[in-house]
């Protein structure tokens, strides 16, 4: 039977082997760069290996110039995506805006764009992850920004997020349907294994799904699997089971609009079954840095993956084709992408697609 006749109890509990499937047509990856703009965060989720306090000795704020030098190795490596990562609304804490002002900045927004136009110059397309925004905000950011992202990881209340304003699943929800009505190619996601269940999960795809039936903005959907760090408190606490991966891949094939891929991060699970179970996307890989995130976790060598991948921009061919951006990024999109809105393939490629 295939996924789109299957009943969600079905790809929930039901055999496991009904959920192995041929491979996608097409699989799909991007080439970044991942540049870990800070580390200042004002939550402090439970699973988070990335955050530092304030005085910590690793707490970080990239200069301007480091970042430069970030992006012209990228640039060199043959990326085409920069992934700017950082804490949310890093300036509600203590002790931040002294940081930034040493950089020259008064406002971490005009910092952002600053480093967006960077990117730009430097020949890559910004995707910014900024966690919750206003609608002003994420307007003021867009023209600098081919896509950007923002977890919705799930509608739970978990013990994981205790203590974290950003959290609070509506208020990801609004930044995602913002998104929405300002025309942004967006990415979003669920982080599986925090402390949700089934019930969770299908909420958090049906509404996801609601969204993207009114603004047809949503590009990719990653299925995320909590990765245990030290030092964390959920440091004990095991990864979900492939079992529990395939069936949410699964699912979320099965509820998304077919509009919407469904992405896996090939640094942190055995992507062959998933690409069986409905996924088409391994996301962002980088060449230059680490996976800040999962720092533990190498990124595989795409070419040594054992299955074809076409390359694509941060921002999907249907929304190039569709003119999801600015004048700002035209130029660039234009270079880099194909007349389908892949990436341009350069003489002598071999890459599948
Ligand atoms: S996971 Fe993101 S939001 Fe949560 S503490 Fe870490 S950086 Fe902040």
């Amino acid at each position: 039977m295939s996924l789109e006749h299957m009943s969600t109890a079905d790809i929930v509990s039901g055999p496991l082997e009904a959920l192995s499937f041929a491979l996608p047509a097409r699989v799909t990856f991007s080439r970044n760069v991942f540049v870990p703009i800070t580390n200042i965060c004002r939550n402090a989720c439970g699973y988070c290996g990335f955050r530092r306090d304030i005085g910590d000795a690793e707490a970080r704020l990239m200069a301007p110039a480091e970042v430069e030098t970030l992006l012209r190795q990228a640039k060199d490596a043959d990326c085409t995506e920069a992934l700017l990562t950082f804490g949310e609304r890093p300036y509600e804490v203590a002790g931040f805006i002294e940081k930034l002002r040493r950089l020259g900045y008064e406002s971490f927004l005009d910092y952002l764009y600053d480093l967006c136009t960077m990117a730009i110059r430097a020949g890559l397309l910004p995707h910014s992850n900024p966690g919750i925004l206003t609608f002003d905000e994420l307007e003021r950011l867009k023209p600098v920004n081919a896509s950007m992202g923002l977890m919705l990881e799930t509608t739970a209340s978990v013990d994981a997020h205790q203590g974290c304003a950003g959290k609070e699943p509506e208020l990801r929800l609004w930044t995602i349907e913002d998104a929405g009505k300002l025309h942004i190619p967006f990415t979003t996601g669920l982080l599986i294994g925090i402390g949700e269940d089934w019930g969770d999960r299908v909420r958090s795809l049906e509404l996801l799904t609601e969204l993207q039936h009114k603004y047809r903005h949503l590009q990719e959907v990653i299925i995320q699997p909590f990765v245990p760090k030290p030092g964390t408190r959920m440091a004990d606490v095991p990864s979900p089971s492939r079992e529990v991966l395939l069936r949410t891949v699964a699912l979320a094939r099965h509820l998304l609009p077919a509009d919407v891929a469904v992405q896996v991060p090939p640094n942190l699970t055995e992507v062959a079954p998933l690409l069986g179970a409905g996924a088409s996307d391994l996301g962002g890989i980088s060449t230059v840095t680490v996976d800040y995130i999962n720092p533990a976790h190498a990124w595989p060598d795409v070419a040594n993956l054992g299955i074809a991948l076409t390359e694509r921009l941060p921002i999907y061919p249907q929304y190039v084709r569709a003119g999801w951006y600015s004048e700002a990024l035209a130029p660039l999109i234009g270079k880099l992408a194909d007349e389908r809105g892949f990436r341009r393939k350069k003489t002598g490629e071999t890459m599948a697609g």
